[in-house]
């Protein structure tokens, strides 16, 4: 059967002398991978469009065992995310924790839909490490996470003081401090914040402007969520940890003024 599908190519590796096995997050039908023959050699018509964040359209050909892809037309071959290695750095790690997080054909909530604004955000040169922290945070019900954000995870209350509880993975009233010893301690700013990150709509990613001290804050509460209740170990984290820890090792560019929460 012969499938013409929208999608964006999440990874590529180079198979025997000339072949790729290329995974991709399609619109219409979820993750799959696919044999392309001969797309490792330059001159293929496959070598470009089959390079990891394009996006693009792809004929897919299935049956028994793994597919083939056939042929590809690129929509956009994201060129700022190949050209910059901040903005490859995070586009990497956004496209290896969606393809850790979902199956062959299975079909998470929009994650095609989250893939596409943020690589296409990230390729419109919006701020890439507040867009990685926001699919880090819209992918935990993919994960199997349901943080508890619209009331105190124990007892329901939505009045009072809040904190955020990594055992009970939400946040907890002030009645209810007791029965987690390791909560975090946050102001109605952070707990706002918290609240907007998992709600606001995929289409609104572009328009967040966080500072540095921000990111900071939701990143260990996120990164937390993973480590502890998914597990996932992301190659492409380490990269990204020694980029956030000398930061001096990127181009310098201009950067605009920093606002915001
Ligand atoms: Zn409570």
């Amino acid at each position: 059967m012969l499938n013409k599908w929208e999608g964006i190519i999440l990874r590529s590796i180079p198979y025997g002398e000339s072949n790729k096995i290329v995974t991709l997050y399609t619109r219409e039908a979820g993750k799959m991978t696919a044999m392309a023959r001969g797309a490792k050699k330059p001159a293929s018509r496959l070598a470009a469009v089959t390079q990891t964040f394009t996006h693009g359209y792809y004929l897919l050909r299935s049956g028994r065992g793994m597919g083939s892809l056939e042929q590809g037309e690129p929509i956009d071959s994201m060129r700022h995310i190949r050209e910059d290695i901040e903005a490859t750095a995070y586009a990497s790690y956004i496209v290896e924790l969606i393809d850790r997080l979902t199956e062959d054909h299975g079909q998470g909530p929009n994650v095609f839909g989250l893939l596409y604004e943020a690589l296409h955000a990230i390729n419109e040169q919006y701020d890439p490490e507040a867009i990685a922290l926001f699919v880090e945070w819209k992918m935990l019900p993919v994960a199997g996470v349901h943080p508890v954000l619209h009331q105190c995870a124990n007892c329901g209350a939505t009045e009072g003081e809040f904190a955020f509880s990594f055992q009970e993975i939400g946040f907890l009233c002030h009645r209810c401090f007791q029965i987690d010893p390791y909560l975090v301690r946050i102001t109605p700013t952070q707990l706002r914040l918290i609240r907007t990150f998992f709600t606001v709509p995929i289409e609104q990613v572009g328009s967040l402007n966080l500072k540095k001290a921000t990111k900071q804050f939701m990143k260990k509460i996120v990164r937390t969520i993973y480590d502890e209740q998914v597990g996932v170990r992301l190659k492409s984290r380490s990269f990204l940890d020694q980029l956030e820890r000398t930061p001096e090792l990127l181009p310098q560019k201009e950067k605009p003024e920093e606002k915001g929460e």
